[in-house]
């Protein structure tokens, strides 16, 4: 990967979409956002040109296109289905936007992205074996594993939201019962206190940290991995309550010899984070058709 590698970094979710210029030391430079518009998939194309026209015109010269985008999506970004953007379902979001940019584009989910952005630039640097996971709207993850990206068979890997953790609990949108997303999201608290999830008291605050610490002491165990870091609007504003009592729960449930001293913290890329890591998933696309080891750093 050349030195003087210049990414366009885009992030698309459903609440905003944010396209910027990423440099190869994983420094922002320039970005761009704008809300994600309800509608048709033009719609959303269109707003997203905009964005990506702009960055373009003020940054001049870039190497390669990443993108992180909310799921489900095909492998590599071939048709996108964000469950929170209607307008797009089985959107080809890889092809479009080569046809536009002109460059080579890799796509991979958003979770994923952040989880290289950690092991980039944030809380996991220097670290092989970690969780990476956003506690917002819903609930994702990565996981770095020997100091790979897990992809699994179909890109899905790291899918921590729907590990149980109330067994018989609430019913999950993927329709199994006492899912992590379930229980812990924004949305599944807003609809347990009847309350934005912002406005939850200190009870559903420690809940919510614990079941996440739950979930990550499955992860740790099952993986041999002693690092969480921990993003998104929920995690973030619930703040100390939220990580005290996600560690009390890692500790008492993550006991065999190799998982115990797990750290859950938060993320170290601040808002950053969704961008650094779309430029991640290119500078990861770049190295693996150089042929060297596809490395999460
Ligand atoms: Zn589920």
């Amino acid at each position: 990967v050349s030195a003087n590698l210049g990414v366009l970094a885009i992030d698309i979710g459903g609440t905003k979409m944010e396209v910027g210029a990423v440099d190869a030391a994983g420094e922002l430079h320039l970005r761009r956002r704008a809300a994600t518009p309800s509608g048709d998939a033009d719609r959303v194309w269109r707003t997203l040109v905009g964005l990506v026209d702009d960055v373009r015109t003020a940054a001049g010269d870039l190497d390669a296109v990443g993108v992180g985008c909310g799921g489900p999506m095909s492998r590599g970004g071939e048709a996108v289905s964000p469950l929170n953007i209607s307008g797009w379902r089985a959107f080809p979001l890889r092809s479009r936007l080569a046809e536009l940019c002109g460059l080579p584009v890799w796509v991979d989910n958003d979770a994923k992205a952040l989880a290289l952005a950690e092991g980039w630039r944030g809380a996991a640097r220097g670290v092989d074996d970690y969780v990476a996971m956003v506690v917002s709207t819903g609930v994702g993850g990565g996981i770095v594993s020997g100091g790979r990206l897990l992809d699994g068979a179909g890109g899905n890997a790291g899918h921590i939201g729907h590990l149980i953790v109330e067994p018989g609990g609430r019913t999950c949108a993927c329709g199994a019962r006492g899912c992590l997303e379930a229980e812990a999201s924004g949305t599944a608290i807003a609809a347990i206190t009847g309350a934005p999830a912002a406005e939850a008291d200190a009870t559903v605050r420690r809940r919510t940290g614990a079941l996440v610490g739950r979930a990550v002491a499955s992860v740790a165990n099952l993986l041999d991995l002693r690092l969480a870091v921990v993003g998104g609007s929920v995690a973030l504003g619930y703040g100390d309550v939220f990580f005290g009592a996600a560690q009390a729960e890692l500790d008492s449930s993550a006991r065999i010899e190799f998982a115990r001293g797990a750290q859950i913290v938060p993320v170290g890329c601040g808002d950053e984070g969704p961008l650094v890591g779309a430029a991640a998933v290119a500078r990861r696309g770049l190295e693996g058709i150089a042929g060297s080891e596809v490395t999460a750093r």
